[in-house]
């Protein structure tokens, strides 16, 4: 599948009903999306992989990763109305992903899932609640030699300071988020929020 047929195809999927602005739920755009699941594909990272996707919300990551060819994708999310829309997402276009109800903090859950290939991830940035997007890393570097996440631009020096020991950035593309006035905190119609996709490479 090409890149524009891979945008394409996550343009169609169904969204958030009433997105929860506690829990930052920001469907990642079509074509941010399909760069970072490109991306990962080009480094051998998601055909014939098995890939999990913490945060998954609708799916748009879990089922890209599917449609490039990834061997087993798990799609995580506290959200069981995420979920709900994740499936109908899934089987509409007849791509079986799983789909696990659960907190990323739970280190149960993370013990379950590990031993994957590869994490793709859109966390919370932690706009909202402060070190929302910790967890995430944490699970990340616990679940997968490598990830490929997007955050906030600028913040790459932070991360690497929060991951020093356990894994470092291996790779930074920039790209951009361009948000609707969705919530009332929201002053702009349209806003471009700068991100970045990082690629965090396991070290310990
Ligand atoms: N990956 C999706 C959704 C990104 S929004 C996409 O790319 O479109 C972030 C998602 O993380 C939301 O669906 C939210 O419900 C979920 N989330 C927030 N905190 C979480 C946590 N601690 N554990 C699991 N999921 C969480």
């Amino acid at each position: 599948m090409k890149l524009r047929q891979l945008e394409m195809t996550l343009e169609r999927l169904e969204g958030y009903a009433a997105p929860n602005p506690r829990l930052e739920q920001y469907q990642t755009p079509a074509p941010l999306a399909a760069r970072l699941l490109f991306h990962a594909w080009s480094r051998g990272d998601i055909a014939g992989k098995t890939v999990i996707d913490l945060g998954c919300g609708t799916g748009v990551l879990s089922i890209g990763a599917a449609l490039l060819g990834a061997a087993e994708v798990t799609g995580v999310d506290t959200d069981p109305v995420a979920l709900r829309v994740a499936k109908r997402n899934a089987d509409a276009l007849e791509v079986a992903i799983r789909l696990i109800p659960g907190d990323v903090a739970d280190p149960s859950l993370i013990e379950e899932l590990s031993g994957c290939d590869t994490v793709v991830m859109n966390p919370p940035f932690g706009a909202q609640k402060a070190h929302a997007d910790r967890p995430f890393i944490d699970a990340a570097l616990l679940l997968a030699p490598v990830s490929y996440g997007i955050f906030n631009a600028g913040t790459r020096s932070f991360l690497t300071a929060y991951i020093h020991g356990r894994g470092v950035i291996d790779e930074v593309v920039s790209g951009a988020i361009p948000i609707k006035k969705m919530f009332s905190f929201h002053t702009r119609d349209v806003q471009e929020i700068p991100v970045e996709i990082m690629v965090l490479r396991r070290t310990s």
